[in-house]
């Protein structure tokens, strides 16, 4: 089912999700399904995940020399959402990504995604490959997350990139596209990246999921910006609680966003991680609460992994 009917059959109700990344090649599914299933008693009506994007490394090869290979580190984003769909009975969202994909690739992942029932897809653009400093459109592929919109649409009405027009039937996708309530990090403004929101909401998209937020202010101020443009679909805020001192700087450093004073405060002076963690629960449970009264239609936690933090979170809350 659409993200946009669940939330229609939520009748203003907030509803609870998660976002999970797939294994490291190798590791297998098993702490995936363990992380997940300590979850599945707060009823998410659907669960992302995201995709990676492809990378170098560099593999020795005993005479002095190296080599240079390309790889995804994180495959098998549409076989987690199968797996996950059969074990649960849950919705699945994978990320799409412009960077990596030709639109030829991108067309045969969304036929895979019709056949296995899939409704909903998050559009984005993905980030510079590691080493990279910017953004290089594939050779071939989408340049900016709003196309990827276009093309998702165009699957969905049975337009293919040959341009013929395959089949009468509507098969929309219920498409998802970043917002990003600080700001996109190569955005000039906040207003030009609202523009760009606006653009991507016009090309078809059906809702915003947010970057992770520790500021209920930043959010509100991004939502009431968003609504005065005219961008009338559903907003989604991101929920991260910070779990290690690590994250201090992980965090800023890998999502471009601030951490709160107090915040950064409490975590420096907490003796131990085990402090720190229940700082971040303490901290998001007290944002979820401001959130959900303010009616927020989901809360979408980034799990990265670990799952016991969002359970005593999702406890106060569900
Ligand atoms: P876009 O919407 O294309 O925007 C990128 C930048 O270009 C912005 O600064 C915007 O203002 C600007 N822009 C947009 N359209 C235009 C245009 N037409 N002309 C000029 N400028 C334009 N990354 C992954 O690799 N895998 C994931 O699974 C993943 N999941 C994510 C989930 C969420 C909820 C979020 C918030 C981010 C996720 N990301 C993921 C990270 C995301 O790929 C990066 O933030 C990326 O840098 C931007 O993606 P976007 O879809 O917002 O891009």
């Amino acid at each position: 089912m659409k993200i946009t009917e669940h939330i229609k059959r939520a009748e203003g109700k907030t509803l609870f999700s998660v976002e999970v990344i797939p294994p490291t090649k190798g590791t297998g599914i098993e702490d995936l399904y363990k992380n997940i299933d300590p979850l599945m008693e707060f009823n998410p009506p659907f669960i992302d995940v995201t995709t990676s994007r492809e990378e170098y490394v560099y593999i020795e090869k005993g005479n002095g020399l190296v080599e240079r290979k390309m790889t995804r580190m994180r495959p098998g984003t549409l076989g987690i959402c199968a797996s996950l769909m059969h074990k649960y009975g849950v919705d699945t969202v994978p990320h799409v990504l412009c960077g990596g994909f030709t639109k030829e690739e991108t067309e045969y992942l969304l036929v895979d995604c019709l056949y296995l029932g899939i409704d909903n897809v998050l559009a984005l653009r993905g980030d510079a490959m590691k080493g990279q400093s910017r953004f290089v459109p594939t050779e071939g592929g989408h340049g900016h997350a709003g196309d990827l919109v276009g093309h998702i649409n165009d699957i969905g009405r049975g337009k293919y990139l040959t341009d013929e027009q395959r089949t009468q039937e509507e098969n929309k996708f219920c498409v998802g596209v970043a917002g990003y309530p600080e700001k996109h990090i190569e955005a000039p403004s906040m207003a030009y990246d609202l523009q760009r929101l606006k653009e991507k909401v016009d090309a078809g998209a059906d809702y915003v999921v947010t970057q992770m937020f520790f500021d209920n202010r930043k959010f509100f101020d991004f939502v009431e910006q968003a609504r005065a443009m005219g961008i009338q679909v559903p907003i989604i805020p991101g929920i991260k609680p910070v779990a290690t001192k690590g994250h201090l700087s992980l965090l800023p450093k890998t999502f471009k966003i601030d951490l709160p004073e107090d915040l950064v405060k409490a975590m420096q002076e907490a003796k131990d991680n085990a402090a720190v963690r229940q700082i971040g629960i303490e901290w998001a449970v007290a944002q979820c609460r401001e959130l959900k009264a303010y009616g927020v239609p989901v809360l979408h936690f980034y799990s990265m992994g670990k799952s016991d933090n969002i359970r005593k979170i999702a406890r106060e809350l569900f």
